[in-house]
């Protein structure tokens, strides 16, 4: 079973938990999001827009908020590169460093 057939089988849902990806002080790493917008329906691969539930430390100026909306975001099951959203479960088989 690869990545991408693991992720057909799923849809992104309104109110539904990913990771996203960011790079934070030069460090990749998953922050937990919630789909506040699906797009699935006009576009199988479907963007999605979401609320980022940012780390403390993510914000280490401590003048923007922890929560981040960002619109507009495309999975990718195999790498974990900013600005892309992947399923929690699929987080240790990506490739590139959580
Ligand atoms: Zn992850």
């Amino acid at each position: 079973m690869t990545n991408s057939q693991e992720a057909g089988t799923d849809q992104t849902q309104i109110g539904r938990v990913l990771h996203f990806v960011i790079n934070t002080s030069g460090s990749i790493r998953c922050r937990p999001a919630f789909v506040v917008e699906n797009f699935s329906h006009l576009n199988k691969k479907g963007p999605v827009n979401l609320d980022v539930f940012l780390d403390i430390n993510d914000r280490p100026d401590d003048i923007e908020p922890l929560i981040m909306s960002i619109q507009n975001v495309y999975p990718n099951h195999i790498y974990r590169i900013p600005n892309t959203w992947h399923w929690p479960r699929e987080c240790e088989s990506l490739r590139g460093k959580p």
